[in-house]
């Protein structure tokens, strides 16, 4: 049931899916959108995983579930999951992430990306929104997304590798 690049569940992974599926259904609902199963399909390949995934690698899930799917209707769908707030793309990545709460014009999402495992990790930060704010209008800039994407090492494989050298890690940790 793991995906590569995926860690030993540290939490109820199947609540993230259905919370994923969930908003997915009332925001068409709400709107008046078409739920396809295609649309389904592609999110639901997004929520299983907390690694972003190309548009390619959804056609390989896609396909390995009896589904196969033209990669140009999976980037339309991605393209209307992203238009309706249901999942972010990661630039730096060229892959996608299943959204699960709505955002508001005033917060700056951040994505923790670890370069190891792929894990990604969205936290909303309405401090860094004002902060982002502030410098664009004195540079009289106007920004377009409002995205920071942050590289760096996730909890698991931070205690993996002071696992593998607990000299190292207890010398970084103490105090
Ligand atoms: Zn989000
Ligand atoms: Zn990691």
């Amino acid at each position: 049931m793991t995906h590569s690049g995926d860690h030993p569940s540290d939490h109820d992974h199947g609540q993230c899916v259905a919370g994923a599926l969930a908003r997915m259904e009332k925001c068409c609902a709400e709107k008046g959108l078409r739920l396809t199963p295609l649309r389904r399909s592609v999110m639901k390949a997004l929520a299983e995983t907390h690694v972003p995934l190309g548009a390619y690698e959804i056609v390989e899930r896609l396909a390995a579930g009896g589904e196969p799917t033209p990669p140009m209707s999976v980037y339309r769908v991605l393209d209307f999951l992203v238009a309706e707030g249901l999942a972010h793309r990661i630039e730096s990545r060229n892959a996608f992430l299943a959204c699960g709460h709505p955002h508001d014009a005033e917060e700056v999402v951040v994505f923790l990306i670890c370069e190891r495992c792929g894990l990604t990790k969205e936290v909303a930060s309405h401090a860094v929104g004002r902060d982002l704010a502030w410098a664009a209008r004195a540079a009289g800039f106007e920004p377009r997304q409002r995205v920071l994407e942050v590289a760096g090492t996730c909890a698991s494989c931070r205690e993996a590798a002071s696992a593998a050298a607990p000299g190292a890690a207890e010398t970084a940790g103490a105090g």
